[in-house]
């Protein structure tokens, strides 16, 4: 099958379009014929081989992890999927066997893999994964649609249903509204939760998108202070909870946004990955830090239940074929994007 691995750590240029076995599927798994595969700052992360992601060579890794499809073959032990099925693929493999998978938490797997990072991933023409992680997807809905949901929406399900629990009378502050994350946070926040939304972002057609896909007020962080226009906007009062995956460049700014009692919501930090925590305003104002990776399966099935009847629709931004990988990479790299970037083999 064609699909774009690495042999080497480096820059896009070590992003190779060419064959590579087919996977064979086992018996609890379903062979997936990929329609559609998006890009995630992991995919970038794992082609450089830094934040702890080196590896060893050979053999050579097929990059990528959320992709949906349809069902080429489904194995012997599987009771819920059929060949021909249309499904999205959560690319995060959990034992099943540990304290954490049997009490429902496998989001807590300490046996966790990720597709295109510990094991062959979605850049490619075929996956091969357990029928747990393969979800059915309604005829409605477009596999680049799909294929963009679960990085994003995982982490923001984790983040505000499930622990934070945004409230319909609360206002939420999500920053950098322009990456996968940041539109995925404000359409739960907004048609899920009914809350109201803050966005930032740093352009002015950036802004206007954030706005229609449900934020009620945005913030320019290049112009104006996220701060001091976080506490304009809710009289004084700070926002109720925080959704930052950038870090570094905006934690105090949005940490000093939060009301007390707010909740400061993180799930990663492309920004950099070290910031100031002043204690004494943690405990004087009762602030709750949680962090969020990923999500467990009993999120990811919410999540496309949502996806089939419409409430959520990722944001697609533009459409690779496989073979151009690499400058869908150069695109992440170069922030040219509003929402998601697909490859399509
Ligand atoms: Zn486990």
């Amino acid at each position: 099958m064609k699909a774009v691995y690495i042999e080497a750590h480096g820059g896009t240029e070590v992003l190779t379009y060419g064959d590579r076995p087919d996977p064979v599927c086992q018996p609890h798994q379903v062979k997936v014929q990929v329609r559609a595969a998006s890009l995630n700052r992991l995919d970038l992360y794992t082609r450089a081989g830094g934040r702890g992601l080196r590896r060893n060579f050979p053999p050579p890794l097929i990059l990528g992890g959320d992709c949906a499809g349809e069902v080429a073959e489904a194995g012997s032990q599987v009771r819920t999927l059929k060949a021909g099925d249309r499904v999205v693929i959560n690319p995060r493999l959990t034992c099943g066997q540990c304290p954490q998978c049997l009490a429902g938490r496998d989001d807590l797997c300490p046996r966790t893999q990720f597709m295109g990072s510990a094991i062959d991933g979605s850049y490619a023409e075929f996956v091969a994964v357990p029928a747990a992680n393969a979800h059915v997807i309604d005829p409605q809905v477009s596999f680049e649609e799909a294929a963009a949901l679960p990085t994003t929406f995982l982490p923001v399900w984790n983040m505000l249903v499930r622990r934070a629990q945004l409230k319909p009378w609360e206002t939420v502050l999500v920053l950098s509204a322009s990456a996968g994350v940041g539109t995925a946070a404000i359409q739960v926040a907004k048609r899920v939760l009914g809350a109201r939304v803050i966005a930032t972002t740093s352009t002015p057609e950036k802004a206007a998108r954030a706005a229609a896909l449900g934020a009620d007020a945005v913030i320019n962080y290049t112009q104006e202070d996220i701060t001091e226009k976080a506490k304009a906007l809710t009289g004084g009062a700070g926002v109720d909870v925080v959704v930052d995956h950038v870090g570094a460049d905006f934690f105090a700014k949005a940490f000093a946004a939060l009301r007390p009692g707010g909740r400061y919501a993180t799930c990663g930090a492309t920004t950099g990955l070290r910031a100031e925590l002043q204690l004494g305003l943690l405990f004087t104002r009762q602030i709750e830090i949680i962090g969020a990776f990923m999500g467990n399966k009993e999120d990811m099935r919410q999540i496309v239940a949502m996806l089939n009847r419409g409430v959520i629709k990722p944001v697609v931004d533009k459409v690779f074929p496989l073979s151009q990988a690499a400058a869908a990479h150069q695109a992440m790299e170069e922030h040219q994007f509003f929402g998601k970037l697909v490859l399509k083999p």
